[in-house]
């Protein structure tokens, strides 16, 4: 079939296999281009491998330090008349090209949230790893069933206290306009916290721990987004930001739980990229779209690969970690700090209906958006009638 893009509000509902195998290579031929980073880890579990930081995460293992690598995701198969999603293809490019190079690479694709994922991730690393030696807490999702209790939860994204009007960008419509967000009540918190926080990080290293499948000294990190002034009130300070400060508990917990194997357990705060999870987050948008217009300009724009490699070869696998008072990973430094954001709430300030594409890179974000899901990918022919059946 020829595959063109299926846009419907925050997301594309198609995928194109070779755009999306394309967007995978080039993120491994910049991790190569980095030449040997040195010591690293050997045997990687990645819970939400198939797209966004987490993907990143996987191909700076396997292709920086040539590392086994097991992800788990939740991903769609292609049929006859539908393609895949874009996770189900980066997946089955990953595979391929760790094949190439003789890297173990499996994929186990159901709920992360679930007991019997666990189950069958534990007994993989049995089989083919023995231990795992880095566990990278990736997800990103509006829901989660409790294992214990059969009960779904759902996230919501909402300020916390007091409703909060704020300029928006919609995509769908190309305007700009304010939006009023109503305050979330204190059971949307809960459920978001119970979706988003770190009872399923914390979870997944108790049962990996008891099944024995640790290695001393084993890292692992969950990945969460701060922000500053502009994102709080929709962010850091709102219903997902709660979620996310439930993270810092669990990683103290993991810690406290594992001191015999010293565990090293830490958060890390990203900065703010465009993702299928944040493309679905009111603001983010317009708020992208402009500090990527500075960021740029700058010359400190970076996406999901550039910033996982700093994670490793600084923090995790490095002698210069950023380090905050919450032993968190600092990786969102030049987008939080004072100079950048003025300078993002300067455009904030100015943008209108009228002036929104000359001020922002919304055309960077845009692009963005479509390459996530293999579209406008530079060199890939977009009229070849593409078989969708892509298997991994
Ligand atoms: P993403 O949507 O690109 O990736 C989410 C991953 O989770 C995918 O691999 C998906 O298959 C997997 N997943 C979702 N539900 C699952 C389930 N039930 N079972 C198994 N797998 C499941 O998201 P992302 O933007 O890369 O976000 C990853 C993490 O990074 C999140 O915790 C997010 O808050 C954080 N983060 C994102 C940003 C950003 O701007 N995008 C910034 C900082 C931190």
């Amino acid at each position: 079939m020829v595959i063109k893009p299926k846009v419907r509000g925050f997301i594309c509902t198609n995928a194109h296999p070779v755009g999306c195998a394309k967007s995978v290579e080039q993120q491994i031929a910049y991790i190569e281009e980095k030449g040997n980073l040195g010591d690293g880890p050997k045997n990687v579990l990645v819970i939400g491998s198939s797209t966004g930081y987490g993907l990143a995460s996987r191909i700076t293992s396997a292709f920086g330090y040539g590392a086994k690598t097991l992800g788990v995701c939740f991903e769609k198969a292609p049929s006859e008349r539908k393609t895949g999603t874009a996770g189900w293809y980066n997946t089955a490019a990953f595979h391929q090209q760790a094949a190439k190079k003789g890297l173990y690479a499996e994929t186990i694709n159901g709920d992360a949230f679930s007991d019997e994922i666990k189950a069958q991730t534990i007994d993989k690393i049995k089989a083919n790893m023995g231990k795992v030696d880095l566990v990278i807490y990736s997800l990103a999702s509006p829901r989660r069933t409790d294992p214990d209790t059969g009960v779904v939860y759902k996230s919501t994204l909402k300020p916390v206290g007091r409703e909060y009007t704020t300029k928006t960008y919609d995509t769908d419509k190309d305007k700009v306009h304010d939006v009023t967000l109503e305050a979330a009540n204190d059971d949307e918190i809960l459920n978001t916290i119970k979706v988003m926080g770190g009872e399923d990080w914390e979870r997944w290293m108790d049962h990996l721990a008891e099944a024995g499948v640790l290695a001393e000294g084993c890292k692992t990190t969950a990945y969460t987004y701060i922000g500053k002034a502009l994102t709080w009130p929709i962010y850091g300070q709102a219903t997902i930001g709660k979620a996310k400060e439930d993270l810092d508990r669990a990683a103290a917990a993991i810690i406290g739980k594992n001191t015999e194997l010293l565990v090293e357990a830490n958060v890390s705060s990203l900065k703010a990229l465009v993702t299928q999870a944040s493309s679905a987050i009111p603001v983010m948008p317009l708020y992208i779209s402009l500090m990527q217009e500075v960021m740029k300009r700058d010359g400190t724009h970076e996406g999901c690969i550039e910033q996982i490699h700093g994670l490793f070869s600084t923090c995790l696998f490095g002698d210069t970690p950023t380090l905050d008072e919450a032993n968190r990973y600092r990786m969102d430094g030049i987008e939080t700090n004072d100079v950048t954001q003025a300078k993002i709430q300067a455009l904030w300030d100015k943008v209108t209906q009228e002036n929104f594409h000359e001020l922002s890179d919304y055309a960077g974000y845009h692009h963005e958006f479509l390459k996530l899901f293999g579209f406008d990918v530079e060199g890939v022919d977009y009229e070849q009638d593409i078989d969708p059946l892509v298997k991994w």
